[in-house]
């Protein structure tokens, strides 16, 4: 752990309004601000747009996939497709089974050790391939995708490429790549976006060399056919600044060790042929050498392994828009109504466009961030967040679409299609199936949350005792000569710089766009230093403010890799004029939303809103629940409560 980090999980000071917070809360904001990274030894071209710094130089060229990587993602892809149609995903919705024998080919093909270097016997794949597979296997079954995402972009291979030792390596590579599937265990009853209060324990014994580990664990994905799992527990904790400060730790335990029970496989709206319990753990014996990382480390571990585990779910939602796109052509073209193709009817017209231009976007999120991981130079946790909120939401907008452009056939169930001889496009599976990305792996308005954090540090760094109404007068005073060193030449830049926008002549017919994300960038920019002058240290409860912040930052940092990807195509082939029409169009839809989100962050009905549900809170609108059968309480203990 380097010393900055180090120094980060002891002496976290909270830069927010503390006053009236309870114990509870405080200590939540201190486990997760100690699991922060706090270093950026590598640039991150996100984390200049809130800064007003549209460094273009992260854009050029566009990122390309080697010939020799593209031929071995290739090949795999070929053979994955024949194992893949192998089952019938209606099938797997239908009885909620993947069989065991499609998933041994899918170990045999390798498909389990994409994320496993090649010395251990895995594939050993770039980014690139990694997400050309997911993205293949999400337009087709997306019960396979999360199986094979659970297992290695949140499950063991994940973490331990990370934090493994070389004897950690040696001794379950082999295995994650050959035959035994892995999960990650964190949510808890109690615990979803919040982590601090974690009740599953892991007790050192008497010999020194063991822990026991007791609790329950939520919806882990392939746990109950798990042969290794990820498990954050909480142990012994630390006494930091004269407070008791939680300790998580990650071990990794046998799926088959003593104790280690499922109590229920859950079953959801969608995905339905994913393994995923309620996993109970007893008495779990397991070996110091299998902590992963370091004691305390386990939280820090987590958000680590997510963070790069998000950059899955933007190729899975490019594949489910890609899907979409390939459906609604060919139903646009197909299906007549009122003497025309709907896909001629200027309503389903606007519909085609935004899949079209969607799916465009989405491609270019996936692209760059994928190779921006394979080339290594950027800090990317900013960008992973930016293409998991933007990509999952994007995502249900396209399959919402989708299913009103097939009306009554979007609804009807794939399998029933089938035996009434239609074309089997499973829209109501899909929209079921991609509707949980928006939760897992850090809810939408968690990555808010989170974006607005890591936006705002860079201020914080140097204004960070101003903004907190409790500090000290000669903390106040000590920042008072790096507050003047910074803004007084940051600031005017950003009122000054955007007067004489200009260049960005390579980018073509783009180049307005460009002008326009430099421009906004700066807006963006100064807006975050208003409303932290404005709110201080109370601004991280102005969550929808902040929320539009980042969302202008989303929008900012997708026009930009979209126009770059058009750029890269049109100078391959400059007779097609397609990728500009698609960038084009997205960036014209994304300039209004970014402008309706400025408006809004000064004029809009947060206040009545939040006055309306203290309303709903207290009770007082009981009565307009009235004549309903109104949904209840269980009739039982929660399973593994006692
Ligand atoms: C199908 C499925 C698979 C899963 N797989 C795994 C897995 O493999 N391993 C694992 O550990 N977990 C897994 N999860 C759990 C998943 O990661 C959680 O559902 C997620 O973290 C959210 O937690 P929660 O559902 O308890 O929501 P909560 O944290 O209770 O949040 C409820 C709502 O409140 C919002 N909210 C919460 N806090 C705030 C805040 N501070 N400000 C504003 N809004 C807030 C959330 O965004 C959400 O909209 C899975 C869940 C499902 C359904």
């Amino acid at each position: 752990m380097s010393e900055e980090n180090k120094k980060n999980e002891e002496d976290v000071e909270l830069v927010m309004d503390t006053s009236k917070m309870t114990e509870e809360q405080i200590s939540s904001m201190e486990v997760a601000e100690s699991a922060r990274e706090t270093e950026w030894t590598k640039p991150s071209f996100a984390s200049k747009l809130f800064m007003g710094d549209f460094d273009t130089s992260f854009l050029y060229p566009f990122p390309e996939q080697n010939e020799e990587d593209k031929k071995i993602g290739d090949e795999f892809l070929v053979k994955l497709e024949a194992v893949l149609k192998t089952v019938d995903p209606e099938e797997v919705d239908r009885t909620g089974e993947l069989p065991e024998e499609y998933r041994a080919k899918l170990f045999e093909v390798g498909a389990f050790g994409m994320k496993v270097p090649k010395e251990y016997g895995g594939l050993g794949f770039s980014q690139v391939n990694y997400n050309r597979a997911a993205q293949l296997i999400a337009s087709y079954d997306g019960a396979t995708a999360t199986l094979i995402s659970a297992h290695q972009s949140i499950g063991v291979p994940n973490p331990l490429k990370m934090f493994g030792t070389p004897e950690q390596k040696k001794k379950y590579f082999p295995r994650l790549a050959s035959k035994s599937i892995s999960a990650f265990a964190l949510t808890e009853p109690d615990v979803g976006s919040d982590p601090s209060k974690m009740t599953t324990v892991a007790d050192p014994m008497d010999d020194g060399e063991h822990f026991l580990i007791n609790g329950t664990k939520l919806w882990c994905t392939n746990g109950p056919i798990a042969d290794l799992i990820v498990v954050m527990t909480q142990t012994k904790p630390k006494i930091v600044r004269g407070r008791e400060r939680k300790q998580i730790t990650a071990f990794i335990v046998e799926g088959t060790a003593p104790g280690v029970e499922t109590l229920h496989r859950c079953d959801f709206m969608g995905l339905r042929g994913i393994y995923n319990g309620l996993m109970k753990f007893t008495d779990v014996k397991v070996h110091k050498s299998d902590i992963l990382w370091a004691e305390g480390r386990g939280l820090a571990l987590a958000l680590r392994t997510l963070n790069a585990g998000r950059l899955t779910l933007p190729a899975a939602s490019a594949g489910l828009a890609k899907q979409c796109l390939h459906m609604c052509t060919k139903w646009g073209k197909e299906r007549e109504q009122w003497g025309r193709p709907i896909g001629e009817h200027e309503e389903g017209r606007q519909k085609l466009a935004y899949i079209a231009s969607m799916t465009f976007a989405l491609d270019a999120v996936t692209k760059s961030t994928s190779h921006w991981t394979d080339q290594g130079e950027a800090d990317l946790r900013i960008e992973a967040a930016m293409a998991k909120l933007f990509s999952t939401e994007v995502a249900w907008k396209v399959i919402d679409t989708t299913m009103q452009f097939r009306g009554g056939r979007g609804y009807e169930r794939a399998d029933s299609l089938r035996t009434r001889g239609e074309d089997v496009f499973p829209v109501e599976r899909a929209m079921r199936d991609c509707r949980i990305n928006m939760i897992l792996e850090g809810s939408s308005e968690i990555m808010k949350l989170f974006l607005a954090r890591e936006a705002m540090d860079p201020h914080i760094q140097i204004a960070g005792p101003m903004m907190k109404a409790s500090s000290s007068f000669g903390d106040k005073m000590g920042a008072v000569g790096k507050i003047l060193g910074f803004y007084s030449t940051w600031l005017p830049k950003q009122y000054i710089a955007p007067l004489f926008v200009g260049g960005h002549s390579k980018m073509g017919p783009l180049a307005r766009h460009y002008k326009f994300v430099e421009k906004a960038s700066h807006k963006l920019a100064r807006s975050f230093i208003y409303y932290m002058g404005m709110y201080q240290d109370k601004l991280e409860k102005k969550q929808m403010i902040l929320g539009r912040l980042v969302d202008i930052g989303t929008e900012l940092f997708v026009m930009s890799v979209t126009c770059a990807y058009a750029k890269s195509m049109m100078d391959k082939d400059k007779s097609n004029k397609e990728p500009y029409k698609l960038a084009n169009h997205f960036c014209e839809l994304a300039r209004t939303r970014i402008n309706g989100y400025f408006k809004d962050l000064s004029s809009n009905h947060d206040e009545l809103s939040n006055k309306m549900a203290d309303s709903v809170i207290a009770g007082n609108l009981e009565w307009l629940e009235e004549g309903i059968i109104k949904a209840g309480k269980a009739e039982r203990a929660p399973l593994g409560s006692e």
